[in-house]
Parts: C-alpha cells; sequence; structure tokens
C-alpha cells in the first residue's frame, strides 16, 4: 500500500510526518473523504473546492492548484489500482515547535491514503439506530477540521447504546449526525438543517437535495427541534461513506421507531443512478 505525502506516493512504510505536526499538537488541519465508484472519483470537484474553502476559513494556504491536487489524486488511485473504495485526504497547517500561535510560514503537510470499504448493504436495505444527544462541538461546524472531538464523543456514546450514528441537537435544533447529515420526510417533503456554521454541508447532502427538487420533491432547509423527529413518516442520513441509510429508531433524548418509507427508497435509487451517470462517462 502507499501514502500520499506531499509531492510523493511512497510505500506506507517510507510515510513519515513530524512528531511536530500541529495535527498533533492541536488538530490542526482539514480533510476529506473521496469516493471512488467504478474506477472514477464521485463528486471529485466539490470536494476539492470544500477543501479548499475549509483552508481559506482557517487562515491556510494549500500550497498546490486545485487542478495539481486533482492529478495527484487520479496518479494515486492508478498507483493503488482502486476500483471501488475511498481515499482520505488531509492538510494540516504544518510542523513547527508547539506553539498555539501559528506565522503564516508554516508550509502544510498533505497526506492521503486509500480508505478500504465497509459493507454498507444491509444498513441501506433494513436501516440503523440512532441516538439523540446533545451537539457539544464548536460554532464553526461547516469547516471539515481533523478537530474532531464532538464528533468521536458523540459516536462512541452511540455505539455504547447499541446505534450506528449520534443525532445531535443544539438548543432548539436538530443539527445533524457525528458524521453524517439528517433528513425527515413528512407529506412528501424533505426536511433537513440549513447549511450554516452549525453543520456540514455535506456533498451527499447538497446532491440529495438536488436530485430531490429534480424529482419535484419540495426540500425545506429549516431548523426543526428534536421532538419533531418523533413524528417523522421517513428519516434518512447521507455521507460519502454511508450514501443514503434510512433510520428506523431514535433512541437517547428522542424514543420512536419508524419505517423505511417510499421516498427514502425513491431517493437511493436515484443517487445511485445519478453516481453511476456520473462516474461512467
Ligand atoms: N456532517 C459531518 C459532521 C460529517 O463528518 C460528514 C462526513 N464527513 C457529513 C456531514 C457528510 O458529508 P459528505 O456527504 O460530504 O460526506
Amino acid at each position: 500500500n502507499h501514502i500520499i505525502v506531499n509531492d510523493s506516493i511512497v510505500p506506507e512504510t517510507e510515510a513519515h510526518v513530524s512528531y511536530n505536526d500541529r495535527g498533533y499538537h492541536f488538530g490542526d488541519g482539514i480533510y476529506e473523504v473521496i469516493r471512488i465508484y467504478e474506477g472514477s472519483y464521485f463528486a471529485l470537484d466539490a470536494h476539492l473546492d470544500r477543501l479548499y474553502a475549509s483552508a481559506e476559513k482557517l487562515d491556510m494556504r494549500i500550497p498546490y492548484q486545485k487542478e495539481t491536487l486533482a492529478a495527484r489524486l487520479n496518479d494515486y488511485k492508478n498507483t493503488e489500482k482502486i476500483e471501488n473504495g475511498s481515499v482520505y485526504v488531509q492538510f494540516t497547517r504544518g510542523a513547527g515547535a508547539r506553539n498555539h500561535l501559528y506565522t503564516r510560514e508554516e508550509t502544510p503537510v498533505l497526506t492521503g491514503f486509500a480508505l478500504p470499504d465497509k459493507p454498507m448493504q444491509a444498513s441501506q436495505e433494513k436501516g440503523v439506530s440512532v441516538y439523540v444527544t446533545p451537539d457539544i462541538r464548536w460554532l464553526r461546524c461547516d469547516i471539515k477540521t481533523i478537530n474532531l472531538l464532538g464528533n468521536v464523543l458523540a459516536k462512541r456514546k452511540a455505539s455504547d447504546h447499541d446505534c450506528a450514528e449520534a443525532v445531535l441537537y443544539r438548543d432548539e435544533a436538530v443539527t445533524e449526525g457525528s458524521s453524517s447529515n439528517l433528513f425527515l420526510v413528512n407529506n412528501e417533503t424533505l426536511y433537513t438543517h440549513p447549511a450554516n456554521n452549525l453543520i456540514l454541508n455535506g456533498i451527499t447532502r447538497q446532491e440529495i437535495i438536488s436530485i430531490a427538487k429534480n424529482m419535484g420533491i419540495d426540500v425545506v432547509e429549516e431548523p426543526f427541534p428534536k421532538e419533531v423527529l418523533a413524528h417523522a413518516e421517513e428519516a434518512f442520513i447521507t455521507s460519502t461513506s454511508i450514501e443514503i441509510t434510512p433510520v428506523h429508531t431514535f433512541k437517547g433524548d428522542v424514543v420512536a421507531t419508524l419505517s423505511v418509507g417510499p421516498v427514502t427508497r425513491k431517493l437511493q435509487q436515484a443517487l445511485a443512478e445519478h453516481i453511476h451517470t456520473q462516474t461512467s462517462a
């Protein structure tokens, strides 16, 4: 297996980063997970745009043109002969003696590697349980930073209650999952939190909103309180890794069961078709 390290693609055993990397000291970095279907990256431009947007919001300058990074990711895909899988790509602000204060002289450090595909079919078919719990994250959840403590604690809590994912709420608003976005369906209408500073605007979320609108399904991007979860006809979570995964049970601070409904199924099928047309050009 190979790893992307800055300008090179090297065997795993030769991949080294400094213990002084600000990623270790402060979680000072950003990342993306990009899916490969049938030998092609899906939504590569959207992921790269979000990566560069995250960098800009954190006052980091990525030392490559987008096209150069895209070319490196394609080289990597070809080197590793990935037909179906995912690539994780991360920039930290770089290395320096530990100091909260960054200087803008640091050189960002790029690493990237393949992630194996997890089997998703059973949960996409049957649905999953999710654990509803407070959102303790900071106020810039729109930035895809590697600093994910609020997310990892929530995921652990969900798993401790036999749930596949945590669904987070802040004050009166359900925000998103610990590593996914959440949608509800009521009356043939989709409901999801607006893309502001309180959620990560998922690429999958954006694809689904546009697919739904094309199918004539109304989409309401407004905050709703957690009590609404108990009355949803359908619910599903979305991400690059889990695509559209139905929710059949809410546990934790909301308790409810629901069935996997027709709108979720229609959207799953439409997303699969969309991915197929986009990646089999
Ligand atoms: N929200 C959070 C907090 C996430 O970590 C993720 C996945 N990285 C998502 C939403 C979904 O984003 P995407 O569809 O771009 O994978």
